[in-house]
């Protein structure tokens, strides 16, 4: 059976593809906070069931987030036909909130040319679709191939993946034994290789004052001016020094192949009162000032460095600033990961973009991380990439949309991936 006639076959099934990806977006799969998880896996499971998958509900009880209110469902299909190696597609079934300024609706899968609209249509549920589509083909021009396919749904991964790929990570689903090759299809255009994401540092930073009356406030201590002075020295010296570390991973966009930092939030002294409050504020000192910071780290550097430098610009306001006191509070961390570009499943997509689409693919690293992190360190398996249709610039926007061809062509570069691996 030649190439021709796999890509045939996913080309004759592209009707099929329009209808499951708006099937798919028909489910409001919101998180938070996760909606109709359990209704989107045992639609799944009904489907990759007829083509002979065995279908495992796995319910992450006990994680972050799940509740018998907000059940955190997953779906793992496994269809096996001989000892060969195992090649899974993940993608995760949430999606974000809607937003405002939308002018379709979010949840209406609607077709206009060759754009599909919709809530999570690019991120991923698109990606989600073409890999199903990929498999039905390969599948039915080659139904004895050797090893096993495995496609799974998983839920949370717009709030860390806890209840969804850690959970099945932790349960050894991802064990390199078990599993050989991952492809998540999260939408970084058809002809680029996502290797892996930056890291993560998430802190909060407090500062403490003394609260007194707002006409004396030499009587009290303001949080809020000690903070202005954290706010000025990382001004000074820290976010100067984040711009001048450069990162060999191929990075994109090009602003994020350096170190950055966000500043997520801050708040200090009375609360903001709700709209229909009509009295004025009380006047107060501030006694307390926090705000949190989002660091993106890069695979030149670690989490220690991170870490030193924020204390540094802490420590050197303490010494300059008299009664100045912090407190730091880790919330969250990831490693950066970075799949070798020789890794079997990194060749075999390149292989299969330059068939499909004529083209060189493109190596990228992601700025923000996504479950390839838990494969990675939980799971321990190395050879996973993200690999999907849908441009990522629309993900988490109003009126997001997915191409149907760019869907067709991924769908035809999996396609050939599995035959490459399993034949
Ligand atoms: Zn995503």
């Amino acid at each position: 059976m030649s190439d021709t006639a796999l890509l045939a076959a996913v080309a004759a099934r592209r009707d099929a593809l329009i209808a499951l990806t708006q099937d798919l977006i028909r489910f409001p799969t919101l998180n938070p906070p996760g909606l109709q998880y359990l209704e989107i896996c045992e639609y799944l499971a009904d489907r990759l069931r007829a083509q002979g998958f065995t279908v495992e509900m796995i319910r992450a009880h006990g994680a972050i987030a799940d509740s018998d209110t907000y059940p955190r469902w997953n779906m793992v299909a496994r269809l096996e036909r001989g000892p060969g190696e195992c090649v899974h597609f993940n993608s995760h079934h949430d999606v974000v909130a809607v937003g405002h300024g939308w002018t379709r609706d979010p949840f209406g899968g609607e077709l206009d040319g060759d754009r599909i609209y919709g809530r999570g249509a690019c991120d991923m549920k698109g990606g989600l679709a073409a890999s199903i589509i990929a498999a039905e083909a390969f599948i039915a021009t080659h139904p004895d191939f050797n090893g096993a396919i495995e496609i799974s749904a998983t839920a949370d991964e717009e709030s860390g993946g806890y209840g969804g790929v850690a959970y099945l990570a932790e349960q050894g689903y991802f064990h390199p034994d078990r599993v050989q090759h991952v492809i998540i299809p999260e939408p970084l255009n058809k002809d680029r290789i996502c290797l892996g994401h930056r890291g993560v540092w998430w802190a909060e930073i407090e500062t403490h004052g003394r609260i007194a009356h707002g006409s004396m406030p030499f009587l009290g201590d303001c949080a809020v001016r000690h903070m202005g002075a954290v706010l000025a020295e990382m001004e000074a010296s820290l976010f100067p020094l984040l711009a001048t570390k450069r990162t060999d991973m191929p990075v994109v966009p090009e602003g994020a192949k350096q170190s950055t930092m966000n500043i997520n939030a801050i708040h200090g002294g009375e609360p903001v009162q709700e709209a229909d409050y009509t009295g004025l504020p009380a006047a107060c000192v501030p006694d307390r000032c926090k705000i949190t910071i989002d660091r993106r780290y890069l695979i030149e550097e670690n989490e220690g460095e991170v870490r030193a430098e924020i204390i540094a610009v802490l420590e050197k306001v303490k010494a300059e600033r008299p009664d100045f006191h912090y407190e730091l509070n880790e919330l969250w961390s990831v490693s950066p990961t970075m799949t070798d570009r020789n890794a079997p499943v990194v060749k075999t997509v390149e292989a299969a973009i330059s068939k499909v689409l004529e083209t060189q693919a493109e190596f990228v690293v992601s700025p923000g991380t996504y479950d390839q992190k838990h494969i990675d360190r939980i799971g321990t398996l190395k050879n996973c990439i993200a690999y999907g249709p849908g441009i990522l610039d629309l993900a988490h926007q109003p009126d997001e949309w997915v191409g149907v061809q760019d869907m067709e062509d991924s769908a035809k570069v999996m396609a050939l991936t599995l035959a490459e691996l399993l034949l």
